[in-house]
């Protein structure tokens, strides 16, 4: 499988350096030349196949340059640390079906990508004989993520900035307890924009930038999507067995359009039918559910809410869906991107037809939030995060008689404890190995949020070749 960029301006080059590259060097996204087709009767014989062995199904279609055998054996490392036997186990509540993606290291749904992430960076760096510096600035959960995606790697060193005070306590403990020589955390006295302002301008020193081999882990490297598409897959399998091979709909609490773009390629390569529509939950940074309403994708200021891993405007994975919209023609989707870049808003009303085809949306207030929360606790006796909830009542809202709906659980509650426990107005049991961070020892440089002396500190502290 060769990989493209939205915007045309890369040769086509396989999947491994798709991955070194990250953001593709003409601005663009990469994505994968053509979508590969699983017919019915191959989907029917994955029924019985592990998640391990589902995923390397699934990605071998897109990973044509890494041997069979290395393959295998960098997803199965990759899923080791969860803790549930399924990877992503399936609970049903009546009519919804809800896919728990919390059971990895830091207990949300982007551990399913990041472990594979710094496993494959690291067979790479180990084949290139090179190393990487990762710098990256965080509001909360995928800091951990990554951080725990690359810890005690021989080759890596990472660099996370988080705004000082301003994650919640599990998170910040969760970062800062990781005592691993590569492991850097840094607090920046200021929010998390004037983190990731820094992360912006170092980045934009193309000197420091390749003198330091800088990587980044942000949510646009295909391969993080990639192994999302993989828990679309075994979710349809299973449901097709428990629910007599019937069409299914998912809805998921979006934010970057990372997770739900998966979704959108796992609908185009399963057999037609197998998935019915996405449900674009939003919260009330609606710019995406505006955007499948009513075709008006034109930014607005960031809120602040409950659900901070969605508190998004620019979702950085939207070019990619744009890209399809556009078909596939990379003159257009790059304009249409310089005319966002310049204006803050694209006009899609023209698209309405097909992008409804696909999604169905929703924006989730706060109120509806501890509302889902607390009646789904009442009734089910079932406790979900604020995130979760998004796509949960979004689904409720908009289920079609008789078609199930696979929900998207992004986080463990206790996570998002305070919010949790005012909605359902009783104290959440953490899981043990939240409860022990809080007596761990941590570490952490705490810094003001200037620009230099970040770079001074990543300079001193770089993995040198
Ligand atoms: C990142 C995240 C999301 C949003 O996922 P996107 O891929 O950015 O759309 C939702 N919920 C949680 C808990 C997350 O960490």
């Amino acid at each position: 499988m060769q990989y493209i960029s939205t915007r045309g301006g890369i040769e086509s080059v396989p999947f491994t350096e798709a991955v070194l590259m990250g953001l593709a060097t003409d601005g663009g996204l990469i994505l994968p030349r053509t979508i590969p087709r699983i017919g019915s009767e191959t989907f029917a014989e994955w029924k019985d196949l592990s998640y391990v062995e589902l995923a390397f199904e699934v990605m071998s279609r897109f990973i044509d340059d890494i041997p069979e055998a290395d393959l295998r054996e960098l997803i199965s490392l990759s899923y080791e640390k969860f803790s549930a036997k399924e990877i992503t186990p399936i609970v049903h509540q009546d009519s919804l079906h809800i896919v728990e993606l919390f059971h990895g290291p830091t207990f949300a749904f982007k551990d399913v990508a990041l472990q594979f992430l710094g496993n494959i960076f690291e067979y790479l760096l180990e084949k290139n004989d090179s190393m990487m510096n990762i710098i990256g600035a965080t509001s909360g959960d995928t800091g951990s993520a990554a951080i725990y995606g690359v810890r005690g790697k021989d080759r890596i060193n990472i660099f996370i900035l988080h705004p000082h005070e301003r994650v919640s306590k599990v998170q910040e403990k969760q970062m800062t307890t990781v005592l691993d020589d590569n492991v850097f955390n840094i607090a920046i006295l200021g929010t998390f924009d004037d983190a990731q302002a820094i992360v912006k301008s170092i980045f934009n020193d193309i000197d420091f930038k390749e003198e330091q081999h800088l990587g980044a882990i942000n949510s646009i490297n295909w391969a993080r999507v990639l192994a999302q598409v993989v828990y679309y897959v075994h979710a349809c399998l299973h449901i097709s067995s428990h629910e007599n091979d019937k069409a299914t709909d998912f809805s998921v609490p979006t934010g970057n359009f990372g997770d739900i773009f998966a979704g959108y390629i796992a609908k185009r390569m399963l057999p037609e039918g197998t998935i019915r529509k996405l449900f674009l939950a939003t919260n009330s940074n609606d710019i995406l559910s505006r955007m499948v309403q009513s075709g008006d994708y034109s930014l607005s200021e960031v809120v602040v809410t409950s659900s901070p891993s969605m508190d998004i405007q620019s979702a950085s994975n939207f070019e990619r869906y744009l890209y399809y919209l556009l078909d596939e023609e990379p003159e257009r989707t790059k304009q249409a991107m310089a005319q966002f870049t310049e204006t803050g808003e694209l006009d899609l009303t023209n698209f309405q037809d097909q992008i409804q085809r696909d999604f169905i949306a929703e924006k989730v207030t706060e109120e509806e939030v501890s509302a889902t929360i607390a009646d789904f606790h009442k009734k089910h006796g079932y406790i979900m995060d604020p995130h979760t909830a998004i796509g949960v009542h979004c689904a409720l809202k908009n289920q079609s008689k008789g078609i199930p709906v696979c929900c998207l659980a992004t986080a463990h509650p206790g996570k998002f404890g305070d919010t949790v426990e005012k909605a359902i107005g009783t104290s959440l049991k953490l899981p043990d190995s939240i409860e022990e961070l809080m007596d761990r020892e941590s570490r952490c440089e705490l810094m003001e949020p200037d620009k230099n002396l970040i770079r001074n500190f990543v300079e001193k502290h770089a993995k040198q070749s």
